[in-house]
């Protein structure tokens, strides 16, 4: 069967959900191999976690490199892997580093690249990829015409599946090319107890519907009921009621979960841009013409604050 190659992403020693799905994924059109870099102590449990989602092969390469530095060692390593391994496809996630990596390893093979794909699946000439474009008015399958396709994958593409396979770890010596940016240093994440935007597998949304700052707290109680990630439209952000790290849109992050849940939010075109992909979107909003509307699978005319903690406690009861 043909090799696919998964970069996997992985943090203090954990595999990210989205590698898990890249694992899935690369089930459908052939044999994955993980490609693990800069692991360091860890790199047993995350081989052995990708060898439970279907990794036949772990590819391992540790080094200070991969953390001391930006990008280039991660090139290096997946361009060297892959030269050597001649597979039939590179998966990579979707995220600002993932398609930075991704891009570079594509003009270093050569190949071409495909980005932000929501499916990948089998095709007669090769890995045909599927995008959604122009605010979801069209779905876009293509493949890379030359050399080794390199593909990026939006989380929540698929659901992850366990696969038990032999995992097997082949050791990778890389030879760093060297000029690459430093990181001078590292400043964590303030954690909000929620699921990382990008990741989460529900994101429920505030933007100038809310009408304030406080408003967003009716917003939160239903993204903590469902155990979701908090979104805001950009006007929501430039009114300074939520960060700018929790932005969806063509100027903040692409989100593509299962479910968006979109309140006080009328649906332009650039806040589209970022999570029309997503599975299943509901819309709250008390203008029956608002253009949210006509992208959403269920719509919900009315006051979201009438309307949200109903919903919130409705969901609390069925939780138990
Ligand atoms: P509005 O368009 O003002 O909509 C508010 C909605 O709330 C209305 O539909 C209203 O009916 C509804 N509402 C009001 N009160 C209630 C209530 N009590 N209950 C229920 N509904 C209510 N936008 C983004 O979101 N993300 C981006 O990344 C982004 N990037 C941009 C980049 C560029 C270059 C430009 C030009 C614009 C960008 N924008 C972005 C801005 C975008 O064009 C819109 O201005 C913005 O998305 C509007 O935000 P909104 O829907 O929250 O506000």
């Amino acid at each position: 069967m043909a090799e696919i190659l998964v970069l996997v992403d992985h943090a203090d020693g954990v595999v990210r959900k989205p590698a898990l799905e890249l694992l899935t994924l690369a089930r459908r059109i052939g044999e994955p191999s993980a490609v693990v870099l800069g692991a360091g102590a860890a790199a047993a449990d995350i081989a052995a976690k990708a060898g439970e989602y279907g990794a036949a092969k772990v590819y391992v390469a540790d080094g200070a490199e991969f953390t001391d530095q930006l990008v280039v060692p991660k090139v290096d390593a997946l361009t060297q892997i892959a030269q050597a391994a001649s597979p039939a496809a590179v998966l990579v996630t979707s995220s600002g580093e993932g398609k930075e990596v991704a891009a570079r390893v594509a003009l270093r093979l050569g190949s071409g690249i495909i980005t932000d794909a929501v499916d990948v699946r089998a095709g007669a000439e090769g890995p045909v990829a599927t995008q959604s474009v122009f605010a979801a008015s069209f779905t876009v399958d293509s493949r890379v015409g030359k050399g080794v396709p390199v593909i990026t994958v939006k989380p929540n593409a698929v659901a992850p599946e366990a696969a038990p396979a032999a995992g097997a770890v082949e050791n990778v010596t890389v030879a760093f090319t060297g000029n690459a940016a430093k990181v001078t240093s590292r400043t964590p994440r303030v954690s909000s107890g929620r699921p990382e935007l990008t990741e989460a597998a529900i994101v429920v949304s505030g933007g100038r519907g809310v009408g304030e700052a406080a408003g967003f707290g009716v917003v939160e109680e239903l993204a903590d009921a469902l155990g979701a990630a908090v979104g805001a439209s950009r006007a929501a952000v430039d009114a300074g009621w939520y960060p700018h790290s929790n932005q969806v849109g063509q100027t903040g992050k692409q989100v593509s979960p299962q479910l968006y849940v979109a309140n006080g939010i009328s649906g332009a075109i650039q806040h589209r841009a970022g999570m029309q992909t997503s599975k299943t979107i509901v819309a709250v909003n008390k203008d029956p013409e608002a253009p949210i509307f006509e992208l959403a699978d269920y719509g919900v005319v009315g006051d979201l604050f009438a309307v949200l903690p109903q919903l919130t406690a409705e969901v609390k009861t069925r939780k138990g």
